[in-house]
């Protein structure tokens, strides 16, 4: 079990980051704390969204792998929003927003991960854009979706929402089964 996010499998330097299933919400939770405090544009609060919308919570544990490649990038501003998410990265290594976590990530097992995954973002260029990515997953999106209504945020974590609710608030539905505030992850 676990989840795999990759570079573009088709080509010959194919790198991955795997995360058991805990590891992958934490991963996403502080991504998505930092990405949601640092974006600015449209585009970037929908990368955010939809890393957000990753959640196993909802759609599954140990479904929520990609490729990035898969991502809905703006072909426009692809460059501006790489760096906004290899910025987000490195903010989340600073423990950006971590205050409003109801458990402290381990970062020996986190920040690997996270490094990874800059590296993977650092090596994709434009050329692997799927341009009908970003159209095909706003098309899918209902009337009502937070990525088309102004992007509402968690009043409780401040984080983008996504047709799941919050990232954060659905992980920490864990709790009710065990897990006391101030302790690490299960999973870590
Ligand atoms: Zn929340």
């Amino acid at each position: 079990m676990g989840n795999t996010i990759g570079s573009d499998p088709l080509t010959p330097d194919y790198k991955c980051v795997h995360m058991s299933n805990g590891l992958t919400d934490v991963f996403f939770n502080v991504l998505v704390l930092s990405g949601s405090a640092l974006a600015q544009s449209v585009e970037q609060k929908q990368l955010i969204v939809w890393l957000a919308e990753h959640d196993q919570s909802r759609v599954g544990r140990g479904t929520v792998g990609f490729d990035l490649c898969d991502m809905p990038w703006d072909p426009a501003t692809f460059a501006e929003d790489k760096g906004f998410l290899i910025q987000a990265i490195s903010a989340a290594k600073e423990r950006l927003g971590w205050e409003k976590l109801d458990y402290q990530p381990n970062e020996d097992i986190l920040f690997p991960c996270l490094d990874l995954f800059a590296e993977l973002l650092s090596g994709m260029d434009a050329s692997k854009i799927q341009p009908e990515a970003l159209k095909e997953w706003l098309a899918a999106a209902e009337p009502d979706d937070p990525v088309l209504c102004g992007f509402p945020r968690c009043s409780k974590h401040q984080i983008l929402l996504t047709v799941f609710g919050c990232h954060i608030c659905n992980d920490q539905g864990v709790g009710r089964f065990g897990r006391a505030a101030g302790v690490r992850h299960p999973a870590l």
